[in-house]
C-alpha cells in the first residue's frame, strides 16, 4: 500500500504563513515592527561595557526579528520557486525582500558596532553568549572590509535593484526556456530538466542532440545573458575588492565559509593533479561504449542499453530504509519531511528546475523541491535532498543564527545519503552488469560533484580576472573552452558548442565561488565514508555529532573534532584514493 505522504505531490507552505494576506500576515507584520522599534531603541545602551545579561537579551531580541524575516522571506522564497510565472508571488516576493531590507537596515547598527568593537570587550561578550558565540565570531571575520554605516546603507538599497535584479532577470529569462527535442520521431516540447534527463539517454545521437538543443536555446540569448554576468561580476569586484579591501573575488567567498584561502587552493591543486583518474575512467568507459574516445555528450551515458525507472513512493522508500540501516534518527527525520507536507516533488511548468532544500527555522522540517522523472539520478537526488534536511533537523536544537551548516560542510549529510543509497541498491544487486552500472554511476556521481565543480571555479578566477579588465562574450567563451581543454585533456573529444556552457549555470551567476563547496563535501564524504567502511558502527556516533554541530563551530573545528585535517593536502588526496579505489573495481569487473 502507498502512504499517502509519499505519492508525487505540490508541498504546502502553511507551516510558515498560512496565507501570503490576511490576519496573521497583518499579526506578523505589527509584532516584527513593535520588535524592531524595540531594538532601535537599545541603541545607546550600546557600549563596551554592557553587561552580559543585557547582550544576551539583545541578541535573543535579534533573533526573534530574525527568526520573522526568514519565516516571511522562505514563504515569499518558495512560493515563487514553486510558481516563477506567477505576478502575485512575484510580488509578495519584491514586497518581503523590501521589508527585510528596511529591517536590516534599521537593526545595521547592532552588527555595525559589534565589528567595530575592541577585541578585548568583544572577546568578554562572545564568552557570555552560548549558542550565538559562532555567529557573533563570524560576523567579526568582516570587520576589517567594512565600511561606514551610511555607506552600508547604500550599498544594501542600490543592490536591490542592482546585483539582486540582475539575478532575478537571469533567472527570469532562462525559467521560461523551452526546448524542443526529438524522440522517438516526435519532437517534444520540454524544460530544461526534462531535456537534462536525456544526456543520459542510451542513443548517442539523443545524448548530442540534448546537449545541441540546450546550447542552441541558451546561445541565442548568449550577449543578454553573458552581459549580466560581466555586470554581476564587475559589481561582485567593486564592492568586495575596490571598496572593502577583500584579496581578491574569491577571498569573498572563502571568509564567508570561513575556510583560509590556502585551504581552497590546496583544494583546487588536488583535485587538478587527480584529472588522470577521471580520464582513465572516460577511457573505460569508452571501451564499454564501443567507442575510440568518448565525446563531450556521452560523458553521462548509461553503461547499459536501458535505463531502469523507479516509481515515485519507491524511491522514497528506498532512500528512507537506506538512511534507516545506518541510523533510525537520520531515518525518522527525513521520514518527518513528508509526513509534514514539505516536498514538492510533481513536474510543473513554470516551477522551478532542479532541486533543493530550504531550512528555513531551526525544528521545523525543511522544505525540499525536487522535479522527480523517475530515473536512477532523481532518486539520488531524493537522498541528496533530504540528507540537507536531516543535517538541518539534527541541528534543530541550535538558533536559527547556528544552526545552518557552513557551507563547505552544507554537502556533508546530503552526499553521505547518497553514498547510503548506493551501499544499499549495491547490497541488493547480484548481477555483475548492474552492479557495474551503480559503480559507474558513483563515479559519474564524483566526477560530476568533485571535478566539474572544482573547474567550474578554475573558470570563475580567471573570468572574474578578465571581465574586470573589459572581456567581452566571446572572450570569456574562449577562456571556457581552455578550461575545458585541460578538464578533459586527450581522454574526451570536445565540440565547440560547450563554448556557451557556462551561461547555462545558476550557480555562478547567483553565489560566485559556490561551487567548491561540492567538491570539498564531496571529498570529505568520501573520506568519512571510508572511516565508516573501517571502522562500522562505532563511526555513526562520530557522524550525527558532526551533523549535529550545524553551523555553531568553524568548519575546522568541526572537522578536527572528526579526526581530519583540512589544510593537509593529504587530507583531500584521501578523498581521491576512495575514488581510485572504485575505478580499480571497476577495471576488474
Ligand atoms: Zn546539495
Amino acid at each position: 500500500m502507498i502512504q499517502p505522504e509519499f505519492q508525487q505531490t505540490r508541498w504546502t507552505l502553511d507551516d510558515l504563513l498560512p496565507a501570503h494576506e490576511g490576519p496573521e500576515l497583518e499579526h506578523i507584520l505589527a509584532e516584527l515592527e513593535r520588535q524592531v522599534a524595540q531594538f532601535e531603541a537599545s541603541r545607546e545602551r550600546l557600549s563596551p561595557d554592557i553587561g552580559q545579561d543585557e547582550f544576551l537579551d539583545l541578541m535573543r531580541l535579534y533573533e526573534v526579528i530574525y527568526v520573522k524575516l526568514v519565516r516571511l522571506g522562505g514563504y515569499a522564497q518558495l512560493w515563487f520557486s514553486e510558481d516563477t510565472q506567477s505576478q502575485a508571488a512575484l510580488g509578495f516576493l519584491g514586497r518581503m525582500e523590501q521589508l527585510s531590507t528596511d529591517v536590516q537596515n534599521r537593526t545595521l547598527f547592532f552588527s555595525l558596532w559589534w565589528k567595530g568593537l575592541d577585541d578585548e570587550p568583544a572577546r568578554r561578550l562572545v564568552a557570555a553568549s552560548g549558542d550565538y558565540a559562532y555567529y557573533l565570531e563570524s560576523l567579526r571575520r568582516f570587520t576589517p572590509y567594512t565600511l561606514s554605516e551610511p555607506e552600508e546603507r547604500i550599498i544594501n538599497l542600490k543592490d536591490v535593484n542592482g546585483p539582486h535584479a540582475l539575478v532575478k532577470l537571469y533567472q527570469m529569462i532562462t525559467n521560461r526556456f523551452s526546448f524542443r527535442l526529438e524522440v522517438d520521431g516526435e519532437t517534444r516540447e520540454m524544460t530544461r530538466d526534462e531535456l537534462a534527463a536525456y544526456v543520459r539517454d542510451p542513443s548517442p545521437e539523443v545524448r548530442a542532440a540534448a546537449y545541441r538543443e540546450l546550447f542552441h536555446v541558451y546561445g541565442d540569448q548568449a550577449a543578454v545573458l553573458a552581459q549580466i554576468y560581466n555586470h554581476l561580476v564587475r559589481d561582485w569586484a567593486s564592492e568586495n575588492v575596490t571598496l572593502r579591501g577583500i584579496a581578491s573575488p574569491i577571498a569573498v567567498r572563502n571568509l564567508g565559509n570561513d575556510i583560509p584561502d590556502p585551504v581552497v587552493d590546496t583544494l583546487l591543486d588536488v583535485c587538478r593533479k587527480n584529472m588522470p583518474i577521471f580520464h582513465r575512467y572516460f577511457r573505460l568507459k569508452a571501451r564499454w561504449l564501443g567507442v575510440e574516445r568518448l565525446r563531450r555528450y556521452d560523458i553521462y551515458a548509461p553503461v547499459r542499453a536501458a535505463d531502469k525507472t523507479y516509481p515515485y513512493p519507491e524511491a522514497v522508500d528506498m532512500v528512507l530504509t537506506s538512511l534507516d540501516r545506518f541510523s533510525p534518527a537520520l531515518a525518522d527525520h527525513a521520514r518527518r519531511v513528508f509526513v509534514d507536507g514539505h516536498v514538492d516533488s510533481e513536474i510543473r511548468p513554470g516551477k522551478r528546475g532542479g532541486a533543493f532544500c530550504a531550512g528555513v527555522l531551526p525544528g521545523v522540517a525543511p522544505w525540499v523541491l525536487v522535479n522527480y522523472v523517475g530515473k536512477t539520478d532523481h532518486v539520488f537526488t531524493l537522498a541528496h535532498e533530504l540528507g540537507h534536511a536531516v543535517h538541518a533537523l539534527m541541528a534543530g536544537h541550535h538558533s536559527a543564527l547556528t544552526f545552518h551548516s557552513a557551507l563547505p560542510l552544507a554537502e556533508t549529510a546530503s552526499v553521505f545519503s547518497e553514498m547510503l543509497l548506493n551501499d544499499r541498491m549495491l547490497a541488493q544487486e547480484d548481477d555483475p552488469a548492474v552492479r557495474r552500472d551503480l559503480l559507474a554511476r558513483v563515479f559519474d556521481n564524483a566526477y560530476a560533484t568533485v571535478a566539474r565543480q572544482a573547474y567550474f571555479v578554475l573558470f570563475e578566477l580567471k573570468a572574474h580576472k578578465h571581465a574586470v579588465a573589459g572581456a567581452t562574450a566571446d572572450d570569456l567563451s574562449a577562456l571556457y573552452m581552455d578550461n575545458l581543454r585541460e578538464h578533459f585533456g586527450d581522454a574526451v573529444e570536445l565540440s565547440d558548442d560547450f563554448r556557451w556552457e557556462w551561461i547555462a549555470i545558476p550557480h555562478i551567476y547567483q553565489t560566485p565561488f559556490y561551487c567548491y563547496a561540492y567538491s570539498f563535501g564531496q571529498l570529505l564524504v568520501l573520506a568519512l565514508y571510508r572511516q565508516y567502511r573501517q571502522e562500522g558502527a562505532s563511526f555513526v556516533p562520530r557522524y550525527l555529532k558532526i551533523l549535529a554541530h550545524g553551523g555553531s563551530h568553524s568548519p575546522d573545528h568541526i572537522i578536527s573534532q572528526a579526526g581530519f585535517d583540512m589544510a593537509s593536502p593529504d587530507f583531500w588526496q584521501g578523498g581521491f584514493d576512495v575514488l581510485r579505489g572504485f575505478l580499480e573495481e571497476l577495471e576488474a569487473l
